[in-house]
């Protein structure tokens, strides 16, 4: 009988790892289950434009493997019970009521899936942790399973580091993959699996809190990079230098890099933030408070980052946007994903909105429901989504560039100055628009990070 796995959670994570592993190991069974009905049904069907997420390159492999070694199903008890190993890809946000709110992760989905595999699994089966979890979550999951299974069950710690939009070159082509535990034959099983199609010296192994503590630190420091270039982004401004080329000399320094030196109006996705959040408040818990502040205060520049952008667009407006069009170009947080989760857009249209703005909003991807969800405390009628984008450039006064799908890069810049009123701006927070092409319609261009002439 071939090997059968059983992943809970088909969102973000379980859906595509779970697709690059079906398709890497033919031999396994993979049975990915969740209690989203919709969810499962949409990953049911071979129309690509219906599955619940983008990312390019996905829907080819998910036709290659779905009914072969693939199968989505809601009925999560039943394949537990027939598991040999169990990935765990359930959602862990951030607490909103109660001991640690606005902190501390919220472990409810982590809790009732260990209780659910405590009930149903049968015989020696291995736990995978795959969801971004505190440090030591392992220790809760092992009392769960002591009290309430008499089964034999491994745990591991092997968190995803892929990145939303590239997320099947991430998989099919890891950094590395990192396995936390402590029983030798469960991490060989486990890394026996991923030897199917990742080299071994990119496998790493190492005990179970170390596994937990890097994901965590990994996303910290991701984030912190992009703090600290659109701190250096405001000073470019002020100063006369341009951040580019700052980051092009800085990078060509071995030891710091190129990768992540891009400033924009401030990271968002559903990871950032919330894992952030959690280092702080594992960092009071451990009774280290100046590690929580100075973790804290990369969140506090992304939110300053975003709130300038507005700042800035309302006083270029002549300090009013009351009534004034506006055109959002790009609303999710990064582009090749269809995922707003915190996204930038978000705070900054509400923003806008607060100040009597009128938001025309553009994205290849997003759907006008989530986006609508996404602001919907704010008044409709100050909101319309324009599939004909060139069109929604008609009596704008500005555009605000905001995610960098490359459909904006080449825009009719001629036909566009024509439509919008006079003077019209462009606020390009992701510093790829060129600056002579829209300069040479009567545009005005602001670019972040770009210092001297603004
Ligand atoms: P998601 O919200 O897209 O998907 C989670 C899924 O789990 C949902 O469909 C939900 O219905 C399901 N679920 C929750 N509890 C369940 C239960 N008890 N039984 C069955 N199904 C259940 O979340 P995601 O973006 O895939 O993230 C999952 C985890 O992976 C999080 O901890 C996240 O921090 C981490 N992570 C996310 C990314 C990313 O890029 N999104 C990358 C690395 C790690």
């Amino acid at each position: 009988m071939s090997y059968r796995i059983c992943c809970i959670g088909a969102g973000y994570v379980g859906g595509p790892s779970m697709i690059v592993m079906a398709d890497s190991c033919p031999g396994l069974q993979i049975h990915v289950v969740d209690h989203d009905k919709q969810r499962i049904d949409s990953w049911n069907n071979l129309i690509a434009k219906d599955l619940p997420i983008y990312e390019p390159g996905l829907d080819e492999i998910h036709k290659r493997v779905l009914g072969k070694s693939l199968f989505f199903s809601t009925d999560v008890e039943l394949y537990i019970k027939n598991a040999d190993m169990v990935f765990i890809t359930v959602n862990t946000p951030t607490k909103i009521n109660g001991h640690g709110a606005g902190e501390a992760a919220d472990l409810t989905n982590i809790e009732l899936a260990a209780r659910t595999i405590a009930e149903f699994v049968k015989g020696t089966t291995i736990v995978v942790e795959r969801s971004t979890i505190p440090v030591r979550t392992a220790d809760v999951l092992k009392r769960i399973f002591r009290k309430n299974s008499s089964e034999n069950i491994h745990i591991l710690s092997n968190p995803e580091f892929m990145a939303q939009g590239s997320a099947v070159q991430d998989l099919i082509s890891p950094d590395r993959v990192l396995i936390g535990g402590d029983d030798q034959r469960a991490i060989d099983e486990l890394a026996g699996i991923y030897q199917h199609w990742v080299p071994s010296e990119r496998i790493l192994r190492t005990n179970l809190w170390s596994a937990e503590l890097a994901k965590l630190t990994a996303n910290a420091f991701l984030a912190q990079r992009i703090s600290s270039v659109n701190t250096i982004a405001a000073l470019c401004e002020s100063s006369g230098a341009h951040i580019d080329e700052v980051a092009q000399a800085i990078g060509a320094d071995r030891r710091i890099g190129h990768h992540f030196l891009r400033a924009g109006p401030g990271f968002g996705g559903s990871c950032f933030r919330k894992d952030i959040l959690n280092l702080v408040y594992l960092s009071h818990y451990f009774g280290l408070p100046d590690v929580a502040y100075y973790w804290r205060s990369v969140l506090t520049i992304n939110d300053w980052t975003r709130a300038r952008i507005t700042e800035l667009i309302i006083n270029k407006l002549f300090s009013t946007l009351q009534g004034k069009k506006i055109v959002i170009l790009g609303f999710t947080f990064k582009p090749h994903t269809n995922d707003i989760r915190e996204s930038p857009a978000i705070y900054i249209c509400q923003d806008l909105l607060d100040e009597g703005a009128m938001l025309s909003i553009h994205d290849p991807m997003a759907t006008i429901e989530s986006i609508h969800q996404a602001l919907s405390w704010q008044s409709p009628s100050s909101v319309t989504f324009n599939q004909d984008l060139m069109s929604s450039f008609r009596e704008a006064d500005a555009a605000v560039l905001l995610t960098e799908w490359p459909i904006y890069l080449k825009l009719d810049w001629k036909l566009l100055s024509s439509y919008m009123r006079s003077p019209a701006w462009f606020f390009d927070t992701r510093n790829v628009l060129n600056r002579a092409e829209l300069e040479n319609y009567g545009l005005n261009l602001w670019s972040i990070g770009f210092g001297g002439i603004h």
